[in-house]
């Protein structure tokens, strides 16, 4: 069956068409630029070239007929009709408490999503609109969400619940959710495979590392503590992002920039993290590394305080388990960045780690980094939240179909 995967943003909208037999990608693309003057279409059909259209697109239903269009065109697509797409799997962001897995989608279902936006209020409607365009145009093919936040909701309350007024935890599910579960899950499990271990035996703590990051405990099996919060800001320091701070920062800002707190906490999102404490020279670990080796002693801040914030997230996690069998990294930095790797890995050793610098050099590819003496499994797994969110497709697509939903 092929299966088509929809990451919808509020103005783009990346797709990948998966054969979920072979788990090969037929055909992917993004739509750029949704709702504005010069919205453009890239589709990559596999072996094929990549072709760019600038077709106009005044919303999220245009984006998906250009999906299709380009899916099913008589030269460049990989498909002959809508026939030939046997479910579609949408990423949603937020969950809430309501979703702890991937879920068959139906108004009711669309209905709860809409209910929790409040928690996601820059990606749930943005998702929403791409559920309801595809459901406009492909009303006979079942749909899946599937929820970067599901794969938390084991966490216990003494690791999700802010040390706030209960009330505010009753009255408006204020507690920390995680995100990035779709790949916390997909890369630990893995991770088990390649050392030909089942996970429900292993103490995992998996590094996604991207232009968000967060990392994740995930014990026999079960993710127990993850470092994003109510909202992607909490955790560590990301490309753009703060991550952990004092609040009191925010009203002291709030003062002294004479600006409101939205503009502070805009700050926080795009402005800060590596970005911010280089001085502004960029949120790319490809640039920082360069401006370090040149000499720029605030990219070489930057970059270690990176590794520390991560390395005492390690520890922490390796507490909360009572030790740890395997370092796990992926996402952008996570998979390419072996210098970064080294440096985090500077702070581990005290829990059994080393990492085999010829095999560090290795860039986007699974590998074991330790020794196999080591107490601790460390490797590089490239993520692949697509392949994920289509597998779960397929399970609840499947499972609905022999009713047992
Ligand atoms: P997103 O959170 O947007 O999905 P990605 O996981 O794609 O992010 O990660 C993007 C980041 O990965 C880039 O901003 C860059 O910092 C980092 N990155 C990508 N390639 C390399 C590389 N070869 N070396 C170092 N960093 C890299």
């Amino acid at each position: 069956m092929n299966i088509l995967v929809i990451n919808c943003g509020s103005s783009s909208l990346k797709y990948q068409l998966i054969d979920s037999v072979t788990e090969e990608v037929v055909a992917k693309g993004l739509c750029e630029r949704i709702g504005s003057a010069g919205a453009c279409i890239t589709h990559t059909p596999a072996g094929g070239e990549k072709l760019t259209r600038e077709i106009p697109m005044p919303d999220h239903d245009a984006a998906v007929s250009a999906v299709i269009d380009c899916l099913t065109d008589e030269e460049t697509g990989v498909i002959h009709s809508l026939g030939e797409i046997g479910a579609v799997g949408h990423r949603i962001v937020h969950g809430g408490e309501r979703f702890a897995s991937a879920v068959l989608l139906d108004e009711e279902v669309i209905a709860a999503v809409e209910a929790v936006s409040a928690l996601a209020p820059l990606h749930n409607p943005a998702n929403l609109t791409g559920i309801r365009a595809c459901r406009k145009l492909m009303p006979e093919v079942p749909m899946a969400g599937v929820f970067d936040t599901a794969f938390h909701q084991t966490m216990p309350p003494k690791a999700y619940l802010y040390a706030l007024p209960l009330e505010y935890y009753r009255d408006y599910q204020l507690r920390r959710y995680g995100f990035h579960g779709t790949s916390h899950d997909y890369v630990s499990a893995r991770a088990a495979q390649l050392l030909g271990r089942k996970r429900e035996d292993l103490r995992i703590i998996v590094c996604h590392l991207g232009n968000g990051a967060s990392v994740s405990a995930v014990d026999h099996g079960r993710s127990i503590d993850t470092s994003m919060g109510l909202t992607p800001l909490e955790g560590l320091m990301m490309g753009t992002r703060s991550g952990d701070l004092d609040p009191a920062i925010i009203t002291f800002l709030m003062d002294r920039l004479d600006c409101s707190a939205g503009e502070v906490l805009s700050i926080l999102n795009h402005k800060s993290g590596v970005l911010g404490l280089s001085g502004g020279i960029s949120n790319d670990f490809r640039d920082l590394t360069k401006a370090a080796a040149a000499g720029d002693e605030n990219a070489e801040t930057a970059l270690e305080a990176y590794a520390l914030r991560v390395g005492k997230y390690i520890g922490a996690y390796a507490a909360e388990m009572g030790g740890v069998d395997v370092i796990a990294f992926t996402a952008g930095v996570g998979e390419n960045d072996g210098p970064m790797r080294a440096r985090i890995s500077e702070y581990t050793r005290f829990l059994g780690t080393s990492i085999d610098p010829e095999r560090n050099k290795l860039r986007g590819e699974e590998v074991i980094l330790s020794s196999p003496e080591d107490a601790v499994a460390t490797m590089v797994v490239p993520t692949n939240e697509e392949l994920a969110i289509a597998r779960q497709t397929l399970a609840i697509v499947e499972a609905g179909a022999q009713g047992k939903l």
